[in-house]
Order: structure tokens, then sequence, then C-alpha cells
């Protein structure tokens, strides 16, 4: 009967609600926040979306909930659908690691760009960074992080391999390591550059006009320039000191 059904559902979610209520006592808090305060479920199950975004709490997601509230259904539906086409319709570029709406992205498909010089970023955030100053011409390879035993990166994790094989296959003449100027950053670095030995690439590294510490997409637009123009031939001395020279 429809009755049992609807009933049958409201305790699923009450149950579902009941989980993340045990889950510890500034969970608790929180869920007694959402419980206390939140009327409808609908809104309860938006709100738990919504804070599973990174840097969001559960009053924000509240906050902006209820603002999506007020918003008319076809906006937020526009909104939503945004969302669902993005991820579905964008994905790595096999190349290069870029994103990219077709298996290949614009950069590695643009004629003109220099294919045999590439740089490689960490992320996405820090090529977009570098694109944005408009005086880069070569193509990229993006790793999707930096090796950190800390936090549990390895090699393996990041798209390294596949910039070995670019490498070895010959279609690279020079390697430029725009990673971040960081112990992570210099230990990717250095990986590399092993991993590259052997196959006559001639490698370097930006110089070193970012701030120690600093990370490559907060850098302004002056300093990545200079940064790419005084780039300098990459070795294992200039790991602990690049002052050398
Ligand atoms: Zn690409």
């Amino acid at each position: 009967m429809g009755n049992a059904q609807q009933q049958g559902k409201i305790g699923a979610d009450y149950a579902e609600n009941q989980e993340w209520s045990h889950k510890g006592e500034s969970s608790n808090l929180r869920s007694k926040f959402v419980a206390v305060e939140i009327p409808s479920r609908l809104i309860a199950r938006a709100v738990d979306q919504m804070a599973s975004l990174p840097g969001v709490g559960r009053r924000t997601a509240l906050r902006l909930v209820l603002h999506m509230l007020r918003r008319s259904e076809d906006d937020v539906r526009r909104f939503s659908d945004a969302l669902v086409a993005m991820r579905e319709g964008v994905s790595a570029c096999e190349i290069c690691g870029n994103l990219s709406e077709s298996d290949l992205c614009d950069i590695c498909t643009t004629p003109g760009r220099t294919e045999n010089l590439v740089a490689v970023v960490e992320d996405l955030r820090d090529l977009l960074a570098i694109e944005g100053t408009g005086h880069f011409r070569g193509r990229y390879h993006v790793l999707g992080g930096v090796i950190s035993p800390m936090d549990g990166v390895g090699p393996g994790d990041l798209r390294i391999d596949s910039l070995v094989a670019r490498v070895a296959s010959g279609e690279i003449q020079e390697v430029i390591f725009a990673l971040p100027t960081t112990m992570e950053g210099d230990t990717t670095a250095f990986y590399l550059n092993k991993r590259f030995s052997g196959h006559g690439v001639k490698v370097t590294s930006i110089a070193r006009g970012v701030a120690v510490g600093d990370e490559i997409q907060y850098a302004d637009d002056l300093t990545l320039i200079r940064s790419f123009e005084q780039r300098v031939l990459y070795s294992s001395s200039s790991k602990s000191n690049s002052d050398a020279s």
C-alpha cells in the first residue's frame, strides 16, 4: 500500500540521519543542530550534500541551501544541470592530463605551440596560472599532485609514468619543472630527473623568482613570467641550493 511504502521511506531516511548522529561528539552536536533546526528531510539531505564540499561547514551549507530554496526551480535546475553536465563531459587529456571535453585538450591539439617543450605542473590551477600570463607557448604535463610521503602520495599516485613515456618516445626536447618551491616539489623534481636519465632530454627548472614555500598558482604574473625567462638547468645540486651560480 502507498501509505506503508511512504512510511518505509521516511523510516529509511530517519535511519540515515541517525547514522551520522552516532559518529562522535562533534558530529553529534552538528546533527543536533541540523535535526532541531531543519524541518524538512529534503532540506537536510541537500545540506548533507552541500556540507560534503571542502571548506563548507554545516552552518554554511544550510545558509546556501536556504538561498537555493529562494531561487526559482528553473534557476536551481540550471545550477544542478551544469554540475552534472560538467562531471559527465569533462575528463583528463590523454596526453597531458589537462582537463578537456574530448580525448585530447586544446593545448595539445593547437598547432603552433612548441610541441617539444613541456612544462611539468602539479595541478590544473598551476597550468591556468601559467596560461594566464600568455607567455608560455609550449605544452604541459599535469602530474595531479606532488610526491609527499607524509600524505601518503607516492610516484604511483601521480601521472608520472605517462610523462616518462613522453620523454622516452623522444617527442620532448626540454622538460621544464614548474613545480612548487616546497620540499615536496623539490622531491618530485629530483625523482623525475632520475627517471629521465638516459633519455637525453634537457631538464630545466623555472627560476626561483617565486618565493620559497609559495605555491605557483598564487604567484603574480610578473613573477611567473620572470621565473620562466630565467629558468636554469636542473641538477641534483639545485635541489638544496639554487644560488650556486
Ligand atoms: Zn593535453
